[in-house]
């Protein structure tokens, strides 16, 4: 069946804060869609940010949770899902839709230095460090570049890959969306004119792209207009947009949606919020009325909801919970946009951060040696060619490793290790067998962010309960934070219904081959 769809497109900055920043456009476009021709039922892949275990199983206990605890009794739950590294949404949600770590898919975190541009690329954070970066660069890196241009034009997402086999696909309120359809997306006057966006942009998507305020299918989907709900980049708009397709009968094959609303309250109230579960619950019931009953709604689809990161509780004390890593290095010049030829570039990711070194008369262990004082940092990591090195304010000695060695690990992957592996708490066993504890596949994970760009850099990561902040970052003191490698960022929990498939390894990295599995059979 095809169908000519009229849609209205309007471009949307979502800054981590809440804070948004929105343009809108309004082309007609026409878009071919055809219903599910896969001899597969269609596969509903639903991100809730930041879900985790254990208050999910709270929420469940409390009967605060009807529809997780009717899919989990219809299908079921992993608890243990290893997320991507750094834990921060734009380098998971890569590593979801392409199957590979920041080393292949090359997008480093939420924040980072592009060394051949000098300048910070950040695909929005905190309001102060979005006005540093230059609203107008942040709004082309979040909704263009990080698709168009940043992600590894040598791996292939989900969508593309998909395509390549004739097999539609959508993405709704997904920051990554890259697939082979191009969407023309245009700048209304004010905007272009005052110079933030180009008239027209064209970005490639999959067959139905629908981003908030951006681009949306269900005509009657108005939850986005109003600023305090992040213009449409919320539950409710995401439960409206697969109503439609649902219930115009154009669920494609594969669907992926996010529900981003826990993620701010969790950050405010620590990974304890039970509330942010139950809104996220209220959400996917809404999404199973779609049918005619729950049951309808597992018979006629493969539901899998996942989560992306988890938090860390934050201590309450500034003083002591915070990073500052500007003081720590306040012995060289910072980089600014004001002072870009600064010695030292600092890219925060919440409880991680990457050092640039881009002064050449600097040397990597005289920073490496300053960070090291402050005991609040778990981990010191950096590269020379392929190998990696870690260090640790509690250990004399280093840890070195690169990839392709003899010792194999919990996932199949062999290593070259020397030195102190309590350093990122692994343990190797008498047939040379890689065994990991808090820090879960932290060998590929680190090896990924630490090849995941140019330049000469180390990274910093946080014991738990601690934050960096620099000079513009917003900070999440008794609150929760993430992007760290230990595992309370790291674990996520997995809900299937309508397959007893499983992932080759828990792990996000694993479900892209496992979900293009489950929609075309092969
Ligand atoms: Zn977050």
């Amino acid at each position: 069946m095809k169908r000519n769809v009229l849609i209205v497109l309007s471009l949307i900055i979502v800054v981590g804060a809440g804070v948004v920043l929105t343009v809108s456009m309004s082309p007609t476009k026409e878009l071919n869609v055809t219903i599910n021709e896969s001899p597969n039922k269609p596969v509903i892949l639903i991100v809730i940010d930041s879900l985790m275990n254990e208050p999910l199983q709270k929420a469940i206990l409390d009967n605060k949770a009807p529809a997780l605890s009717f899919l989990i009794n219809n299908g079921y739950i992993e608890p243990q899902v290893i997320s991507s590294y750094p834990t921060m949404s734009v380098t998971i949600d890569s590593t979801l839709l392409t199957g590979t770590y920041a080393n292949e898919h090359k997008i480093p975190g939420l924040i980072w230095f592009k060394e051949d541009e000098n300048r910070m690329i950040s695909y929005g954070s905190g309001l102060s460090e979005m006005w540093h970066n230059g609203i107008k660069n942040v709004a082309l890196d979040s909704v263009f570049r990080l698709n168009n241009e940043h992600l590894s034009k040598d791996v292939q997402t989900i969508h593309e890959q998909l395509a390549t086999r004739n097999i539609q696909s959508a993405s709704i309120n997904g920051l990554l969306y890259r697939g082979n359809v191009k969407h023309s997306l245009h700048v209304p006057k004010l905007i272009s004119t005052a110079n933030l966006l180009p008239k027209e942009i064209i970005t490639n998507g999959p067959t139905l792209l629908s981003l908030g305020a951006l681009a949306q299918y269900n005509p009657h989907n108005d939850r986005h207009k109003f600023i305090w709900k992040r213009m449409g980049v919320n539950n409710d708009f995401t439960v409206g947009e697969l109503e439609y397709l649902i219930q115009h009968k154009k669920l494609p094959p594969f669907t992926l949606a996010y529900l981003p609303d826990a993620d701010a309250p969790i950050h405010k109230n620590g990974p304890g919020d039970i509330k942010a579960i139950e809104d996220a619950d209220q959400s996917l019931q809404e999404m199973l009325n779609s049918y005619s009953s729950w049951e309808e709604a597992i018979q006629q689809a493969t539901w899998i909801i996942v989560g992306d990161s988890g938090q860390s509780t934050v201590k309450d004390d500034k003083e002591t919970a915070l990073i500052d890593l500007t003081e720590l290095l306040h012995h060289y010049s910072i980089w600014e946009r004001e002072n870009t030829d600064g010695q030292i570039a600092i890219a925060i990711n919440e409880r991680m951060a990457y050092v640039y070194v881009n002064d050449k008369n600097v040397e990597l262990t005289e920073v490496v040696n300053t960070l090291k004082q402050d005991e609040r940092i778990h981990f010191i990591a950096w590269k020379d060619n392929e190998t990696n090195y870690v260090v640790s304010p509690k250990s004399n000695q280093s840890l070195t490793f690169s990839p392709n060695g003899p010792h194999v690990d919990e996932y199949n992957q062999s290593w070259f290790i020397n030195g102190d592996k309590t350093i990122l708490d692994f343990t190797i066993n008498n047939q040379g067998f890689v065994q990991y504890n808090n820090y879960p596949d932290a060998l590929a994970r680190l090896h990924g962010a630490l090849h995941s760009q140019e330049g000469s850099f180390l990274i910093v990561d946080a014991k738990p309960s601690f934050e960096f902040i620099g000079e513009h970052s917003h900070d999440h003191a008794g609150g929760g934070a993430h992007g760290s490698l230990h595992k309370v960022d790291s674990i996520v929990p997995l809900i299937v219904v309508g397959t007893d498939e499983k992932p080759t390894f828990n792990r996000l990295a694993d479900m892209k081959k496992w979900i293009t599995r489950l929609v075309d059979g092969s």
